[in-house]
């Protein structure tokens, strides 16, 4: 067989000076465009002509290819151990060290039973797909994105609240898969290996309150199609989005060693892990005992796959979800160490932008309790801080950049009105001689 090399030699001794066509109305195989508008072209065997753009992007998408393999090698030499997975939560995650080890746990043997290691072995390890109760802004999020980051695998956050089931107005389950491939680059494989974080699973519950009228009211259409995509199956994604129709050319992935990461806040659910637990509720209404964070902390860290399944989840969904475990709400202590010790929390990235201008910036203990007390109250756990923090910094921040070098700001909480409020101080000017 003539090597690509004596082919394009023959062409050369064979009619064309130069390697490349003479035919003026030749056009590239590839792109279609005319020798007219590209130059030259060189011939293959069979009238087959490419030109230089494509030529360009056929080494591009090889050299792509080419630095992807070495990272997905990787991974399956290198498993972090729980240990290593739980320090690295630490940089970014505050709190939740029960949640994390058992993520840790859970995530180390989902990669190890994707090695080499078990290939050949009797013994089939089925996969922990987990489920994380907690309420809205204690990390759920976070802590799946943090994983995904370490592991080097694709990652896409879904929102079960958008699924409808077939022949409703909304999406299909499929359309999940398809941010997974977006996040891979359509790197099937990749994909194919990646993390999936499906939020708000409670509000596809029979009994959730916030049942649409455009979806299947029991919502157990969708919780079906879920449960094909978790238990593995090899799905038909509609590389353009939206729903299904016959005419459309599919991407097929093959779910099974994808791990999903579920999430919900599961509004409620404490009380019925009180009822369960045949504790009493004191006081007047429903819940009036468990108001403090630290009752509802303690409540939640007792969830089980049977107090998730009074929220109207069908049981082979909640099985095929093994792994349970909760996230605490944050209290003020914990707001207070999410906006200043994460790797990149919320006041370091302020202090990096002001470093940038030659500034310094920094907030008083009073200013950082002050504004997690105000974040607190909204009860929306740590995505309150970013608004308030930027409330706090906007009118500094539209006149940082006028400021001379070495200036210094101050966030403190002024002691009449018990506002937030900085002063700033300024570097003295050097007289010139
Ligand atoms: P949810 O539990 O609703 O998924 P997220 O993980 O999206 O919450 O959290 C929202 C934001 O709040 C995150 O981007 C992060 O900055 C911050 N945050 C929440 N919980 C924590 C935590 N335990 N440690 C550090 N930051 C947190």
């Amino acid at each position: 067989m003539p090597s690509g090399k004596d082919v394009m030699a023959g062409r050369r001794n064979g009619g064309t000076s130069s390697g490349s066509t003479t035919k003026k109305n030749a056009f590239c195989s590839f792109c279609r465009k005319s020798y007219r508008d590209v130059g030259p072209l060189v011939e293959g065997p069979g009238d087959v002509y490419i030109c230089g753009e494509c030529i360009e992007l056929c080494q591009s998408i090889l050299d792509q290819e080419q630095r992807r393999r070495p990272a997905s090698k990787k991974l399956f030499n290198e498993i972090p151990t729980p240990r290593d997975i739980v320090e690295h939560l630490d940089q970014y995650v505050i709190g939740q060290v029960p949640t994390k080890r058992t993520l840790a746990v859970a995530v180390h043997n989902h990669y190890k039973r994707l090695t080499s290691d078990w290939a050949g072995s009797d013994i089939e390890i089925e996969k922990s797909n987990i489920l994380l109760v907690g309420p809205t802004g204690s990390g759920k999020t976070l802590m799946a994105r943090t994983l995904a980051k370490m592991l080097n695998v694709p990652f896409a956050i879904g929102d079960a609240t958008t699924l409808t089931e077939a022949g409703y107005v909304g999406e299909d389950v499929e359309n999940l898969l398809l941010k997974l491939l977006h996040a891979a680059d359509f790197d099937i494989e990749a994909a194919q290996r990646g993390i999936l974080y499906i939020d708000e699973l409670d509000k596809i519950g029979k009994t959730s309150q916030n049942v649409s009228i455009t979806r299947d009211v029991s919502g157990e259409g969708v919780q079906q199609a879920l449960l094909k995509m978790l238990e593995g199956t090899v799905a038909n994604v509609p590389p353009q989005g939206g729903r299904k129709h016959p005419e459309q050319q599919y991407i097929q992935l093959d779910t099974t060693n994808i791990l999903f990461i579920c999430g919900g806040t599961f509004v409620g659910v404490e009380e019925i892990i009180r009822k369960r637990l045949g504790k009493k509720s004191l006081g007047f209404g429903p819940g009036a005992s468990i108001r403090e964070d630290g009752d509802v902390a303690s409540l939640l860290a007792q969830v089980t796959s049977d107090d998730i399944l009074q929220f109207g989840m069908i049981p082979e969904l909640i099985g095929r979800l093994p792994v349970v475990t909760s996230l605490a709400p944050l209290d003020i202590a914990g707001l207070i160490k999410v906006l200043s010790e994460p790797k990149n929390a919320l006041i370091k990235q302020y202090q990096a932008l002001f470093g940038m201008e030659n500034c310094e910036l920094h907030f008083t203990e009073s200013a950082l309790k002050s504004i997690a007390q105000k974040a607190h109250i909204k009860s929306v756990g740590a995505r309150g801080l970013r608004g308030i923090v930027e409330e706090t910094m906007l009118d500094i921040m539209f006149e940082l950049p006028d400021q001379q070098a070495g200036t210094v700001y101050t966030i403190d909480v002024n002691s009449a009105d018990g506002k937030l409020t900085h002063f700033k101080s300024v570097p003295e000017r050097k007289e010139s001689a």
